[in-house]
């Protein structure tokens, strides 16, 4: 009998991600399905939009009955329109290397794989993937890379962190470079910090420590708890934004639900500040990767019930789904809850500006791209939806990050920032980049959303600043 007790505040993994509390949750959640006044209760408290807790979210996720279904996706949407309206934050993946000394069983990049090209870019070559990014529209990156402490040591993320900020090409500019790097020290975090990165992103892959450590059979990663414990070791670095996120499909997806909103409980609980985005990535097929190796898959309704209940669980997180996703699949968690989406994404090493080796560089990708749109072709089709595709990286330039972003966001004082904002990182995305069809659009969305802004002195600041777009002045942000 284990020793060990759930305690959401602990420095410890095993604690406050504790496999008693999942397994007991579960149970709870099979035992309360069907039990209207308890549902009634949680959806009551999910409307007010402060939030339900992991077991309230494990009932939801639970729920048979289809009336009470469609009353979360509606919830869901109500919340979204609340906190973010109709914004969708763009940005694009960009992988360093795929050099990788672990084991991970779902990963074509894994370490016992030979049939891969493996490629880890130079500075220069970083440069014309960057120019090539800036190109298409984008001002803010996620920068993968695979772990390895030889060829991709801390020095190197660094270095190629500087060059990306330092990169100004025709009105290019990347504003904010989130990071995805392997769990590392406190004195690691640090650095990252000081180079001026925007979120710190780990994905815990699965919760359930025994799958964890059966898919990672070997290399640093397959210390469960060091992975685990990651964000905390950011946290104390001094990084407060960090983003967190499961693989959907490569265990129960009801335990991993529970464990990342467990997670969020535990950030919050530690440090006073939940994550900032949680991603809901699902397995996909990929060199070496067999989709149906993993019985656990997620169907596409299961997706849509996850993000929804995700949405409830923590109304002021971010979410994010990335082109792994179909165009019809990323339509139906857009509707329930997602507010960040990547475009015209490549997932292999030198994929932007290598497209005319096109076969060669899809033979190195991560996973294989469901949605493989161009971004204009995206944000086009987001403005045909009734989105406002957004390029805005204000928050973290202006300091509003950690507890600071929560609480304006918490007391819904972050919208007046971020309405003008998309509106006005659209307008340059429209004069620098798009196609005449999508700036028709953008133009006609523009023009109608400036109209509801609420705050009249906002209004006509944004105004202004949309004409000094159009007479070429960039980089505008409340
Ligand atoms: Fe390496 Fe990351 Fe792939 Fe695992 S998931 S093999 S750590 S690149
Ligand atoms: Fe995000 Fe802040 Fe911009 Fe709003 S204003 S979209 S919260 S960066």
């Amino acid at each position: 009998m284990s020793t060990i007790e759930y305690n959401p505040k602990s420095p410890h993994a095993a604690e406050f991600i504790h496999d008693g509390e999942i397994r007991s949750t579960l149970e709870y959640a099979r035992q309360m399905r069907n039990d209207r006044e308890l549902i009634e209760e949680i959806l009551l408290k999910a409307e007010e939009g402060k939030g339900i807790s992991h077991r309230e979210a494990a009932v939801l996720i639970e729920v048979e009955d289809k009336e009470v279904e469609e009353r979360i996706y509606a919830i869901a949407r109500k919340l979204k329109e609340r906190i973010y309206g109709n914004r969708i934050v763009m940005f694009a993946p960009l992988y360093l290397s795929n050099h990788c000394v672990n084991g991970c069983v779902y990963c074509p990049y894994h370490a016992q794989n030979r049939t891969i090209p493996r490629r880890k870019l130079t500075q220069e070559e970083i440069r014309r993937e960057v120019i090539a990014l800036q190109d298409m529209g984008h001002k803010r990156l996620a920068l993968e890379t695979g772990e390895h402490p030889k060829l991709s040591p801390i020095e190197y993320v660094l270095e190629s962190i500087d060059t990306i900020y330092s990169i100004k090409h025709k009105n290019g500019a990347i504003r904010r470079v989130n990071v995805n790097i392997a769990a590392t020290t406190v004195e690691n975090y640090t650095r990252l910090k000081d180079a001026g990165i925007g979120t710190y992103i780990l994905f815990e892959e699965t919760y359930d420590r025994e799958a964890y450590e059966k898919l990672h059979p070997t290399g640093p990663k397959s210390d469960w708890a060091y992975h685990t414990e990651a964000m905390d070791r950011a946290m104390e670095g001094g990084i407060d934004d960090v983003g967190i996120g499961a693989l959907f499909g490569l265990s129960n997806y009801r335990y991993d639900l529970v464990g990342i909103l467990m997670h969020a409980e535990h950030l919050e609980a530690r440090f006073g500040v939940g994550p900032h985005t949680i991603s809901v990535p699902r397995i996909r097929p990929a060199d070496d990767i067999d989709p149906k190796d993993f019985p656990d898959a997620v169907t596409d309704d299961v997706f849509r019930r996850i993000v929804a209940v995700l949405r409830l669980a923590v109304p002021y997180t971010g979410m994010i789904v990335s082109t792994r996703e179909s165009k019809r699949s990323r339509e139906l968690v857009l509707d329930v809850g997602v507010s960040q989406l990547s475009g015209g994404s490549r997932t292999s090493v030198g994929g932007y500006a290598d497209e005319q080796d096109m076969e060669n560089v899809e033979d190195s990708a991560q996973f294989d791209i469901s949605d493989d749109r161009t971004l204009d072709e995206i944000v086009g089709w987001l403005l045909e939806l009734g989105y406002v595709p957004s390029f805005c990286t204000a928050c973290y330039r202006e300091g509003r990050t950690g507890d600071r972003f929560m609480s304006l966001a918490k007391r819904g004082l972050i919208g007046d920032c971020c309405a003008p904002n998309a509106l006005m990182t659209l307008a340059e995305y429209l004069e620098d980049y798009a196609s005449p069809n999508v700036k028709l659009l953008g133009k006609n969305m523009i023009a109608r959303q400036t109209q509801i802004i609420p705050s009249e002195k906002i209004r006509r600041i944004t105004l202004k600043n949309l004409e000094e777009i159009i007479n070429g002045k960039r980089d505008f942000r409340f």
